[in-house]
């Protein structure tokens, strides 16, 4: 916590804070959401393979490029954390933070999943979101945030002294190493911050605390994106539950979560191309 202790602020302290925020990045020049494509892919598709993720636990599945994948709510309320890899080389990965930047601290319908550097490219393109009537609350709280980063064990025995195996983040380690054949200790390594599916979240109006409360998630809502390269995926239904009170626990109820992966007809992908990395020629001004 911080100290409560503030310097005395200096005479021109108002107009300081007058300044306008800007907007940090310029995103006018990204291609803009190609809506009429995904909506006319999206139409005749059929549902080629499915998966699911056993409650406080995660399940793994691999998306074609060019194919839809959905997170689907199939029994109850329940928040799904989720990682995304180049399935050609998964030290390419989902980048949270600057999905966070480019788009903002909740996402939804248009807005693309970033890889991490130097890649630097779509993964995947959110589609369609059945919780996209939610907006902001009068908390200040979406869903389907970028903030949190996935609960793990570490935390837990830092904040409350005990271990826990179920957290997400061990959850994603043993869905990694079940799909690719890897140990534990090489799966590790690749887990990478998640998007945090129908998790409804915010920071707190006084101190800007990260916060969660119940997810308005019901059976039926599903989060919908569009594979922009061969992935590998993984999700785990956390050990929150519907996050309405705790995590890194048995104490919540949960609930399982299905994976849905469609395959839209050829043709309606004539002329669409996989995603290409960053052109940026890595020389870094030598
Ligand atoms: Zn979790």
């Amino acid at each position: 916590m911080k100290s409560p202790v503030r310097p005395s602020p200096p005479p021109d302290a108002a107009a300081r804070r007058a300044a306008p925020p800007v907007v940090t990045y310029a995103v006018e020049r990204l291609p803009a959401y190609d809506a009429a494509f995904y909506e006319a892919a999206r139409e005749g598709m059929v549902k080629v393979d499915e998966a699911i993720a056993a409650p406080r636990d995660a399940a793994h599945f691999r998306v074609p490029a060019g194919h839809f994948f959905r997170i689907v709510s199939i029994e109850g309320p329940q928040v799904g954390d989720l990682d995304l890899w180049n399935a050609a080389d998964p030290n390419e990965h989902f980048w949270s933070g600057k999905t966070r930047a480019l788009a903002a601290t909740h996402v939804g319908v248009g807005d693309r999943l970033w890889s991490n550097l130097p890649g630097l490219r779509p993964l995947a393109t959110i589609t369609h979101d059945t919780l996209g009537w939610y907006g902001f609350d009068d908390d200040g709280a979406g869903v389907h945030d970028v903030i949190g980063t996935r609960c793990d064990p570490y935390t837990n025995r830092l904040l409350s002294g005990d271990d826990y195996h179920r957290c997400c983040h061990s959850n994603l380690t043993r869905a990694f190493a079940r799909a690719t054949g890897r140990s534990l200790a090489e799966a590790e390594p690749f887990v990478h911050d998640v998007l945090n599916v129908f998790m409804c979240t915010g920071f707190t109006a006084d101190t800007h605390r990260y916060f969660m409360k119940a997810s308005p998630v019901r059976p039926g809502d599903f989060l919908e994106l569009f594979a922009e390269i061969d992935l590998i995926g993984a999700i785990s239904a956390c050990p929150g539950g519907d996050c309405s009170a705790s995590h890194s626990s048995d104490v919540a109820v949960c609930h399982p979560l299905a994976i849905e992966i469609f395959r839209p007809r050829a043709e309606a992908l004539a002329g669409w191309r996989p995603a290409a990395v960053n052109p940026y020629p890595r020389s870094h001004g030598a």
